[in-house]
């Protein structure tokens, strides 16, 4: 089990230096992580029906990405929790002054 860890490890320190710190939204960051599970999927796919003799090795590979790809959603989602409460906040002010001015629109008319 150790091995895989480190594995996800590496993965996570590659994807850091390649990228540097990410700091997504949710919606973007489940994007980024179902491309890697399509990477993942596309791989078994490719094993399964032995396209170009692909092993389950790609798969495997994916799957660490998948994994570092879910453990970066993490570190993102701790370092900007507070900011994205800040953030929710104000789109909700925002849209509960929008829906009063329609309110306040439809009552006139
Ligand atoms: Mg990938």
């Amino acid at each position: 089990m150790n091995k895989v860890y480190e594995e996800v490890q590496n993965e996570r320190r590659r994807q850091e230096q390649k990228w540097g710190p990410q700091n997504h939204s949710p919606a973007n960051w489940l994007m980024i992580l179902g491309e890697e599970v399509g990477e993942a999927n596309k791989a078994a796919l490719e094993h399964c029906f032995n396209y170009k003799g692909a092993s389950l090795a790609a798969y495997r590979a994916e799957l660490v990405q998948v994994a570092a790809v879910a453990i970066a959603m993490i570190e993102s989602y701790d370092r900007n929790e507070a900011v994205q409460d800040v953030y929710l906040t104000e789109q909700r002010k925002r849209i509960n002054e929008l829906c009063e001015k329609l309110i306040i629109k439809e009552s006139k008319t």
